[in-house]
C-alpha cells in the first residue's frame, strides 16, 4: 500500500529492516521486559534446538541491523527529522490535516509553556482547556448525533500523540473524556447518553476516572468502595486514590461495590456529578474530603486521594441502570483506553527523540556535534526504530477497534510496547544530553519523568503482559 502510494522510500525501508532485524534478535535471545528482567526462549520451556530452529527461519532478517544500515538512518533522521513522525504511518490526508493542525496547536499554544507548567507543578491553564474544545478534542470520536465528531480512533491516536509530542499533561486531558464517553456509550442508558455525551462533547464537562483505592489498583475485584441504596439515592463510602484531575472535573466515573459479596460481580459504575474546587478546597462537596499527592511528573492535572463518607448519587445516574455491571462496562472501555495510553506513549516518545536529536547536533565535544559519534547517533537510530513500530502497532489496533472488532490482545500490546519505548527513549535521550539532562532546566528532564507513568497506570506492565500471554495461551489452545 505504501508503495503504490510512493510513501515507502529509503527511510521506510531502512526502518522495517532495522526493526525486523532488532525484534528477530530479542524473540531469539532475549526480551527486556524492564532493566532487570530479560524475557528468554527458556522461560517458555524452549530448547536450543527450537531456539535454532527460529534463527534459521529468521535468519536472513537477523543480520540486517547493520553499522552501515544505523549510520545511514542516522543520516537520513538529521536531514529529515519530520519524516520520522509521518513516514509510513499509512494514514489518510484527512489524518494528516488533522496531525499538521494539532501539531501546530501544540508548537504554539504547549511546547513553550509545558516546561514552566511542571517546574511550578500548576494545573494546565484553562484557557488551553477551552481552546481544546473548540478544536473538539473532548468530542473526538463520540458520534455526531450526541454533539461529538464521529471521527474514527484513528484520529484520537493522531490527536492524542500530537498533544503529548507537546506535553503528556495535554495529550492526557482527553482520557478521561475518552473513557466515561466509552462508558455511557457503551453501557449507558438512551437517556444518559442524551443528558452526558453532548456535554462531555463540547468540554462543558470535565470527567474524572474514580476507580483505584489505597489497597485496590491492579486487582479491582477487591474493590471496597461501599454504595448503598437509600430512596433514590446512591450513598457512597469508602477511599480512593491517586485520582487525576479529580478537583477540575465536574463528573466521577465512580466505581463502587453495591453488593457486598467480594468480586467483580458486586462492582457497579455511577455517574456522579461534583462542583469544581480549587487548590485552596479541592472537593467542595458534602461527603466529600481529599487532598493532593505530589508527584515526580505527569502534572498539569493534579492526582488526589479522595474520601468518601454519606456522599449522595441519585439513582438515575447508575450506569446502563442496572446493578452488578461495573466491572463489565469498565473492561469494555479498555480497549479504547489503551489505545490512547498508546498513543500518548508514541508522543512522549517522540518529544523524547526531538529534544535528544536536537542536543546531539548541537552539542559539541572532541571538536564535533556529539551525533558525529556513532553511539550517540545510534540512540536517536533505535527510538527513531522502535517509536516507528509502537506507532504502527498502535495505529492497527485502532484500526482494529474501528472495524469493530476485538482487539484487547493488540491495544494491550500496543500500550505494553509503547510505554516500554517511551521510557527507553527518555532515558537514552537524557544520556544524550550528559549532565545538563539532569538539571530540572533542560526540558528532557521532565519528559523522563512524564515517560515513567506509562509502565503503571492503564495496566502496570507485568500485569498487561500476563494478560496479553494469557490471550495469546487461549488462543494457541482453541
Ligand atoms: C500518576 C498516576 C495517575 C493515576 N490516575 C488514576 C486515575 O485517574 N484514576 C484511577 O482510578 N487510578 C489512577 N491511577 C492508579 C493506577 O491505575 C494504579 O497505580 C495502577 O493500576 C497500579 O495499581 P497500584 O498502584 O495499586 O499497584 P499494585 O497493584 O499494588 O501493584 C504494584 C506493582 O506490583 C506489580 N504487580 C501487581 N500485580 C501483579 C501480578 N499479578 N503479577 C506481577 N506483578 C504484579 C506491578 O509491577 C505493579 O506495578 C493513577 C496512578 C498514577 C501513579
Amino acid at each position: 500500500m505504501l508503495t503504490g502510494e510512493g510513501k515507502f522510500g529509503e527511510l521506510e525501508q531502512l526502518l522495517f529492516q532495522a526493526a525486523f532485524a532488532e525484534y528477530a534478535n530479542q524473540i531469539a535471545f532475549g526480551i527486556p521486559m524492564s532493566q532487570g528482567e530479560i524475557v528468554r526462549p527458556a522461560d517458555f520451556g524452549l530448547k536450543g534446538d527450537d531456539v535454532v530452529s527460529f534463527i534459521q527461519a529468521a535468519g536472513p532478517l537477523m543480520g540486517g541491523y547493520t553499522p552501515a544500515l544505523k549510520a545511514r538512518l542516522a543520516q537520513l533522521i538529521a536531514e529529515h527529522p519530520k519524516a520520522v513522525t509521518q513516514g509510513a504511518t499509512a494514514l489518510d490526508e484527512t489524518m494528516e490535516m488533522i496531525r499538521d493542525q494539532f501539531a501546530k496547536f501544540a508548537t504554539e499554544k504547549v511546547t513553550p509553556f509545558a516546561h514552566d507548567w511542571h517546574l511550578r507543578d500548576e494545573l494546565i491553564p484553562d484557557s488551553v482547556i477551552a481552546e481544546m474544545s473548540a478544536l473538539g478534542v473532548f468530542g473526538l470520536t463520540i458520534p455526531e448525533e450526541y454533539g461529538g465528531a464521529g471521527l474514527p480512533k484513528t484520529a484520537m491516536c493522531v490527536v492524542s500523540e500530537e498533544l503529548s509530542r507537546g506535553y503528556i499533561g495535554v495529550g492526557s486531558l482527553g482520557t478521561r473524556s475518552e473513557i466515561a464517553a466509552e462508558l455511557i456509550l457503551c453501557g449507558g442508558t438512551a437517556e444518559q447518553k442524551k443528558q452526558w455525551l453532548p456535554r462531555i462533547a463540547s468540554g462543558e464537562l470535565l470527567p474524572t476516572a474514580v476507580f483505584t483505592e489505597p489497597n485496590t489498583g491492579s486487582d479491582l475485584g477487591s474493590l471496597r468502595t461501599r454504595a448503598v441504596r437509600e430512596g433514590e439515592q446512591w450513598i457512597v463510602t469508602g477511599n480512593k486514590t491517586w485520582i487525576t484531575h479529580a478537583a477540575r472535573a465536574d463528573v466521577m466515573t465512580l466505581l463502587v461495590r453495591t453488593n457486598p459479596a467480594p468480586g467483580y460481580k458486586g462492582l457497579s459504575m455511577l455517574l456522579a456529578p461534583k462542583p469544581r474546587g480549587t487548590d485552596g478546597n479541592p472537593f467542595p462537596a458534602k461527603g466529600m474530603t481529599g487532598g493532593e499527592i505530589e508527584v515526580l511528573g505527569y502534572r498539569g492535572m493534579k492526582e488526589y486521594e479522595i474520601g468518601f463518607d454519606g456522599f449522595a448519587v441519585p439513582h438515575a445516574n447508575l450506569l446502563g441502570g442496572e446493578e452488578g455491571q461495573g466491572f463489565k462496562q469498565l473492561m469494555q472501555t479498555f480497549e479504547s483506553a489503551r489505545i490512547q495510553t498508546a498513543a500518548r506513549a508514541v508522543g512522549v516518545a517522540q518529544s523524547a527523540l526531538d529534544l535528544g536529536l536536537a542536543y546531539g547536533l548541537e552539542r559539541v565535544q572532541f571538536g564535533k556535534p556529539i551525533y558525529a559519534f556513532p553511539r550517540v547517533a545510534n540512540k536517536i537510530v533505535a527510538m527513531a526504530v522502535e517509536i516507528m513500530i509502537a506507532r504502527q502497532l498502535t495505529y492497527f489496533a485502532a484500526r482494529e477497534k474501528d472495524e469493530g472488532r476485538r482487539c484487547d490482545l493488540e491495544a494491550g500490546m500496543a500500550k505494553l510496547l509503547s510505554a516500554r519505548v517511551a521510557w527507553a527513549a527518555a532515558d537514552n535521550a537524557l544520556q544524550i544530553h550528559g549532565g545538563n539532562g539532569f538539571a530540572l532546566e533542560y526540558k528532557i528532564s521532565r519528559v523522563l519523568c512524564d515517560a515513567r507513568i506509562l509502565n503503571i497506570f492503564e495496566g502496570a506492565a507485568e500485569v498487561q503482559a500476563m494478560v496479553i500471554a494469557r490471550r495469546l495461551l487461549e488462543e494457541g489452545g482453541n
